[in-house]
């Protein structure tokens, strides 16, 4: 540790990590068309002001806003093999990781972390949508088992975010099989007696939601998020028919009992902890700051100033 790597090296990589070009200072709401500016969107973790539609989040910054003062550690996971398949469609698949590693700035689609909520300590793993979809691949796997692994070691309860169109098809039935691994993973939860809670987000769809998605003793979703097997579309198309309106969205799934909440973004922290403390058996969470020391013992340990010290409300005009 010295003066270059403790001073000029961050300086170097800060001028060179420096994201904010101007014309990501705005961005419009895909809803309702209302520009919002950048910081004002994501103090309010990326939920439009005007309409309350919810934008797509990292998971980097939804733990920042989930995490008591947005502290918390990455979990190690295990890396599996490259491209074993040795899968190309019009680009490699190396070609693929390293792109969307490029734009996303993480290493994969899952992000896993320990860390408190409401000084509840939990573990949190969350999907990347923006890292290929979100597909599950045995990195993905990993992660989720890692993760499980860590809240049975730690004895603390599991908080998955999903997001995801599927299976990654560049490992074909490497990726199918990280189904029953991380079935496996969640009973690991349930035989430990640990909860599980799945934050279900927009999207979530394919051998996501057929796995570890649905597997939660908790199922809360953001609204208007779509959950689903197969998508809309190609339901339609087989069966021939007109879906009802908000088909397989977040609020329809709540009325036909296969959620237990719909919570927003911004609700979402106070929501998790309130059901983990009930989980746990743990009085509930205090809100706001803990009650200021009794004045009495808190000069008790202040040396008495020999002068009496100009305060705001003493200082003479
Ligand atoms: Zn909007």
């Amino acid at each position: 540790m010295n003066w270059i790597t403790n001073y000029v090296r961050p300086r170097i990589n800060s001028i060179f990590s420096r994201r904010e070009v101007p014309e990501n200072l705005w961005k419009k709401c895909d809803e309702c068309g209302t520009m919002l500016f950048h910081r004002e969107l994501s103090d309010n973790q990326n939920v439009c002001t005007n309409c309350g539609h919810h934008m797509h989040i990292t998971p980097r910054d939804r733990f920042e806003a989930l995490f008591d003062a947005g502290v918390f550690a990455e979990v190690k996971v295990p890396e599996p093999v490259v491209d074993p398949l040795k899968f190309r469609d019009q680009k490699r698949y190396p070609d693929r990781m390293r792109a969307a590693q490029k734009k996303t700035g993480e290493k994969e689609a899952m992000l896993v972390a320990t860390g408190e909520i409401g000084r509840t300590p939990i573990v949190a793993c969350a999907q990347d949508f923006s890292f290929m979809g979100g597909s599950m691949g045995m990195y993905v796997g990993n992660a989720i088992i890692a993760a499980a692994q860590e809240a049975v070691k730690l004895h603390r309860p599991l908080v998955l975010f999903s997001a995801a169109g599927g299976a990654r098809m560049q490992e074909g039935i490497l990726s199918l099989m990280q189904m029953p691994r991380t079935t496996v993973a969640v009973q690991m939860l349930k035989e430990a007696g640990l909860p599980y809670i799945v934050v279900l987000t927009h999207p979530t769809t394919g051998g996501v939601t057929a796995s570890y998605a649905m597997l939660g003793d908790v199922h809360i979703s953001e609204p208007n998020a779509l959950i689903c097997f197969a998508g809309p579309r190609v339901i339609e198309q087989t069966i021939r028919e007109k879906l009802p309106d908000g088909f397989q969205r977040a609020e329809y799934l709540l009325d036909h009992g296969m959620l237990d909440r719909v919570v927003a973004r911004t609700e979402m922290r106070a929501e998790l902890i309130t059901i983990i403390r009930m989980l746990l058996n743990l009085p509930p969470q205090v809100h706001g700051d803990l009650p200021a020391p009794e004045p009495v013992a808190a000069i008790e340990n202040v040396e008495t100033p020999s002068e009496p010290v100009a305060t705001a409300e003493t200082k003479p005009e």
